[in-house]
């Protein structure tokens, strides 16, 4: 489990990127990027941005949503929002497995927890833990998640588990904190441009049912 024991709270993880991507142009290189994808609305502005540098396999793994026609159906939005798109470097969508049954084992004792607590985190690092996994045996040269453009997501915790996971496996991890330079907003844009679906809980049972009582009351 993900402890949030971190001192980084005042990092900025866009200048991160900045550098980075400054780096990447001075060599005069296309690395491959393996992105980590929630949803169409989520990626619309990621994709834009890194594909200018990365060539980049989307890969959608999100066995938190519920239920299964919700998942399928982010899944096939997120598909149409790449074949719609067009990037400089080449850009894939790829569909991870559904394994719900494992993110219900993993979050078992924070069912109640408030979103933005622990279950989030524990929801984070499951699915940043298969992106690393599928970047390792891809040879991929970076991993990331486009999870950090939510105002709702904690940047600092993302990074963190990046830094875990990329010290555990030797794939780099892409620091990032895509909400800045006005990411979340181009982001809304994009969703009207391409008439993406923008669902209204953020995807496990247990915020759709938060969201409900809210709904309610
Ligand atoms: S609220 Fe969102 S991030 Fe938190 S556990 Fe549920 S699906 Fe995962």
């Amino acid at each position: 489990m993900f402890n949030k024991m971190s001192n980084s709270n005042n990092i900025n993880y866009q200048r991160i990127l900045d550098k980075e991507i400054e780096k990447i142009k001075n060599e005069g290189k296309v690395p491959r990027l393996l992105l980590h994808s929630c949803c169409a609305p989520c990626s619309s502005y990621v994709l834009e941005y890194l594909s200018e540098y990365f060539e980049i396999t989307d890969l959608y793994y999100n066995p938190n949503i519920s239920p299964k026609e919700e998942h399928d159906f982010r899944a096939a939005e997120l598909k149409r929002l790449a074949d719609e798109m067009n990037f400089k470097n080449k850009v894939e969508v790829v569909e991870g497995r559904y394994n719900p049954e494992d993110f219900y084992e993993k979050v078992k004792g924070h069912e109640n927890d408030k979103e933005g607590g622990e279950r989030c985190f524990i929801c984070y690092e499951m699915r940043l833990r298969e992106a690393m996994e599928y970047a390792k045996k891809g040879g991929y040269d970076y991993f990331t998640t486009t999870l950090s453009i939510s105002p709702l997501k904690n940047a600092q915790v993302l990074n963190d588990i990046g830094k875990k996971l990329e010290e555990e496996s030797g794939v780099k991890y892409l620091y990032s904190d895509f909400k800045k330079k006005n990411g979340y907003k181009r982001s809304i844009e994009l969703s009207k441009e391409y008439d993406l679906y923008r669902q209204n809980y953020c995807g496990c049972v247990f915020s759709k049912n938060h969201n409900q009582i809210d709904v309610d009351n």
